[in-house]
């Protein structure tokens, strides 16, 4: 199982150092979103196979050898596994851009080699961590250690699955940790490869599992099970709250990376050329399926105009298609049921009098895509920024520019929702660039620039975004725990 095949591939879950069937031999279909054509048959974990997973990740934690090992061993492993994935990346980026169906040029140029710098990046991080010690005189020394948490499960979403993987990965099994990895159903098929990569790179059985099947039955079988200690989640707003109500019978430890409804503000003095077509992929990069999207364009009265005209010729000149084909910059949405939530969007904005710009409709397309789950890139303006399409996150190709006229009002607008993951500004004035990155409520502000991303910064939301922060010594907080030693000297 789980090798490269022609026609439907077949995918197991990963426990124990080998791909398995369910135990009650159930599977679900997964989908190409461009076609509609089912592409894999993936084994649907029963809570006893959780279970299994589960149990297998504290034997290894508990008796295996992948903690005790030095950390230099262990980061050496996991650097391994980054070059492998590196040797895959043609084909780790094909299955994303086929159950995904994003551009296969996007996946295979950016995703995939930042999967492997995610795991090589923790290990590198790793390697140069120190505790501390508090000499108390001659009396006693007094030291801290960083340990291993135990067992985490690793849940995450259809947008960006090896990826946004990889970024928990890399610090867990950096710190000495043991995994179960939940992928979304909808996009199981790159993960489901992280099992034989880390076992090709050298990582003992049982530190890695992945499990395949629905989030209320395998992702809760996972935040309520008694061996797992921490839970790194990223998704949805209301699933996180799902998870940190399942989760608190056994008092997990959880790290949260949820919604987005980006404000991307542009002052009359920005430099239009650079930011128009950034905001156009800040829109519509991955058919506007990221948590960071700037789907919320606040243009000043004085450039409105101007901006409307030349944002809306630029997403209509954006190449839509199939996914595998280099020339494609956004391919459909991920599926039936997204595709259902984006469009009832359409009659939302109608609802409430926006005024469609462009988009709104099926694009053009061959014959062979004509199932496919396609929306033109969509552009909306609408004045009244408390209309659903500006305060809910549609996570699609739809975007909406809302008008406005002094920085005050900017600042009211980019705060007024209950998210708070990112926020984007266009100026030229180096006060006002600072005034508004600090009035923003959210966890990363980029000013003349977007999704640009340094491993060792602080990652997530404000409000309903998030809770607590990925990246450099953040995640290895969340994944270790800090331990106080005092030794008397005399
Ligand atoms: P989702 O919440 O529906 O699902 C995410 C994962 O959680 C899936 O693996 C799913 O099976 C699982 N799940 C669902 N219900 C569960 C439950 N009750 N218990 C345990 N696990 C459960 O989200 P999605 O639709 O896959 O992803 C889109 C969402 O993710 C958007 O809101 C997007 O903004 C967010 N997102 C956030 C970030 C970030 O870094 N902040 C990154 C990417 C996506």
């Amino acid at each position: 199982m789980n090798k490269i095949q022609t026609g439907v591939r077949e995918v197991g879950l990963y426990i124990n150092g080998e791909y398995v069937q369910a135990r009650n031999g159930a599977t679900f279909d997964v989908k190409n979103p461009a076609t509609q054509e089912i592409i894999a048959k993936v084994s649907e974990a029963t809570e006893e196979d959780v279970d299994k997973a589960c149990r297998a990740a504290r034997d290894a934690f508990e008796k295996g050898p992948w903690r005790s090992m030095t950390v230099a061993e262990r980061c050496a492993k996991l650097r391994r596994m980054a070059e492998i994935i590196l040797e895959r990346k043609e084909e780790i980026a094909r299955l994303d851009a086929t159950d995904v169906g994003k551009p296969y040029h996007s996946a295979v140029q950016h995703e995939v080699p930042r999967a492997a710098n995610n795991i090589k990046f923790f290990a590198d991080f790793m390697e140069q961590q120190g505790g501390e010690t508090f000499p108390m005189e001659d009396a006693y020394l007094n030291y801290t250690r960083y340990e291993p948490v135990g067992v985490a499960a690793l849940i995450t979403p259809w947008n960006v699955p090896f990826m946004l993987t990889t970024w928990k990965l890399g610090p867990c099994l950096a710190a000495g940790n043991t995994a179960v990895i939940k992928p979304a159903e909808m996009t199981p098929l790159s993960v489901s490869l992280l099992g034989e990569i880390a076992k090709e790179a050298g990582i003992p059985d049982g530190v890695v599992n992945v499990v395949h099947g629905l989030g209320g039955v395998v992702g809760n079988a996972l935040t309520t099970h008694p061996e797992v200690d921490l839970v790194s989640f990223t998704g949805s707003t209301a699933t996180g709250k799902r998870i940190m109500k399942s989760g608190a019978d056994t008092l997990k430890k959880v790290s949260f990376e949820l919604g987005g409804k980006a404000a991307n503000i542009v002052f009359e003095d920005a430099n239009l050329d650079k930011a128009i077509p950034v905001s156009i992929q800040a829109a519509f990069m991955n058919s506007g399926q990221i948590c960071l999207a700037g789907s919320r364009i606040l243009v000043q009265r004085s450039i409105f105009e101007e901006f409307l005209e030349r944002f809306k010729q630029a997403a209509m000149e954006l190449k839509v298609g199939d996914p595998q084909d280099v020339e494609t910059k956004m391919g459909p949405v991920v599926s039936e049921e997204h595709y259902k939530k984006v469009t009832s969007y359409l009659e939302i904005a109608k609802e409430e009098n926006a005024t469609l710009i462009c988009g709104g409709k099926r694009p053009d397309l061959p014959e062979y895509l004509q199932e496919g789950y396609y929306l033109e890139p969509t552009v909306y303006v609408q004045e009244n920024s408390k209309a659903r399409i500006c305060q809910e996150e549609i996570f699609g190709p739809i975007v909406t520019i809302i008008p406005f006229d002094t920085e005050e009002e900017a600042l009211r607008i980019a705060n007024d929702t209950d998210y708070g993951l990112n926020g984007v500004v266009w100026t030229e004035n180096l006060q006002r660039a600072h005034r508004i990155s600090h009035a923003v409520r959210a966890g990363t502000i980029w000013v003349n620039c977007w999704f640009v991303r340094d491993l060792r910064a602080p990652f997530g939301g404000f409000k309903k975004s998030g809770m607590g922060r990925e990246g450099g010594h953040h995640s290895l907080e969340f994944f270790t725990e800090a331990k106080n030693i005092c030794i008397a000297l005399k």
